[in-house]
């Protein structure tokens, strides 16, 4: 049965693929055609090749990529797209099987394939998947993003050298940008250097910049936090003495609050220390809607709470 629906679902799936996508593109509007999955690889596209591409991006603010389906006017762009970018290492799980069949007709970049795979961690429980949330750690982002601008280059041979400038002056903020993520952290006392989140997506924030993490699901959010996860992490937190978790903007907040609500019954004050963004960036056309505003926020709202 699980075999047939799955037959069903991928027949669906080629006719809407090979079917005409609606052209939402202007007329006379000559541009390559871009779309990115999460706003933070989108957020490269945008920095690289400002409005000299025509950009999508899939997923807006709180939009939780593990669980994020196409829409039918997804389907379209994509069907439209001269070029794909998406995090890949199985962040958008429910849309790998639309990337593989769009590979064989235009040029679709997994970003997270290009990092040194030795750097990948495969957590327990995860089936064999990798942890897919390498934006946080500054040096394997900037490897992630590293080939835009020449897949943008390819494309468009006639802004080549805008591209390839403005990848190395992305490269260039990512790099100050990791930099000062070191400097911040290296403020918070080293015994109040744990950071608790509702999921698990900062794992290699933590190991490059010196966290001890913890999230009460694993690295996919499919799976929910059951009784058990919550009362070891209330037992955690009440023999750690640690005063802040934290909520994320893509994931519902009624967990963390369960363990909030647990340690106050056994006597242990823990406050909610703020709002970090995990998977998806803040609304487009705030600070916190750009990749480097949403690193500082987190980075701020964390040394804020801990320190
Ligand atoms: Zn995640």
């Amino acid at each position: 049965m699980k075999f047939l629906l799955s037959l069903v679902t991928l027949t669906a799936l080629s006719i809407l693929i090979s079917g005409c996508g609606n052209n939402n593109q202007g007329a006379g509007d000559t541009r390559v055609r871009v779309v990115a999955t999460t706003g933070m690889v989108g957020d490269a596209v945008r920095m690289i090749a400002g409005d000299k591409v025509d950009l999508t991006v899939m997923m807006g603010a709180g939009v939780d990529p593990h669980l994020y389906k196409a829409t039918k006017g997804d389907i379209d762009h994509l069907n439209d797209a001269d070029v794909i970018f998406y995090n890949g290492l199985h962040l958008e799980a429910k849309l790998t099987d639309v990337f593989k069949k769009m590979a064989s007709v235009k040029t679709v970049v997994a970003v997270g394939d290009l990092i040194d795979s030795t750097q990948l961690r495969f957590p327990a429980g995860a089936e064999g998947h990798p942890d897919p949330h390498i934006w946080f750690d500054l040096i394997l982002w900037r490897q992630a993003v590293s080939r835009v601008s020449e897949v943008l280059a390819a494309e468009d041979p006639v802004h080549a050298d805008l591209y390839r400038a403005n990848g190395k002056a992305y490269d260039d903020s990512l790099a100050a940008l990791g930099d000062w993520v070191t400097a911040q952290i290296a403020t918070i006392p080293e015994e109040h250097r744990v950071l608790v989140t509702a999921h698990d997506a900062f794992e290699y924030f933590g190991r490059r910049y010196g966290l001890d993490v913890r999230g009460l699901q694993g690295i996919s959010t499919v799976t929910e936090a059951g009784l058990h996860d919550i009362t070891s992490m209330v037992d955690f937190l009440s023999e750690h003495g640690i005063k802040a978790v934290f909520v994320e903007s893509s994931v519902p907040r009624n967990t963390l609050e369960a363990v909030v609500g647990g340690c106050q019954e056994k006597g242990h004050d823990v406050t909610i220390g703020g709002q970090l963004y995990s998977d998806a960036m803040g609304r487009a056309g705030t600070p916190d809607g750009t990749f480097l505003g949403m690193v500082r926020h987190n980075v701020n709202t964390i040394v804020q709470a801990l320190r």
